[in-house]
């Protein structure tokens, strides 16, 4: 098999296909993506410390990313996917800010 696949989970697009997926943002919807843990928890505690956002509870934010569908474009959404390798994965947080920063996407989340 290939390296590691990451696909956005908001477009569709692949992301990354054949290496090492790091954070960055997606071609094709331009969200932001971060994480890459063992866990959705773990990944989405990578992906806040990665954005620099503080005060929202990992194990929360990453039961409201399974609970929520994200709405259509241009509203903000967020969403979580486990790449695509040998034998095991990794998760990643995808978020579209829409208007506001990731901070406040996540938030909404949390709020609805
Ligand atoms: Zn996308």
């Amino acid at each position: 098999m290939a390296g590691p696949r990451l696909v956005c989970p908001l477009c569709g697009t692949a992301v990354v296909d054949g290496a090492e997926p790091a954070p960055g943002a997606c071609a094709g919807c331009g969200a932001l993506y971060a994480g890459g843990g063992e866990s959705p928890p773990a990944a989405v505690a990578a992906a806040l410390a990665h954005w620099a956002v503080e005060g929202l509870a990992p194990d929360a934010l990453a039961l409201r990313l399974f609970e929520v569908d994200p709405p259509p474009a241009p509203a903000p959404a967020a969403a979580i996917t486990s790449d695509q390798r040998d034998a095991f994965y990794l998760w990643w947080v995808f978020v579209r800010p829409g208007d506001g920063d990731v901070a406040a996407a996540l938030e909404g989340l949390l709020d609805r």
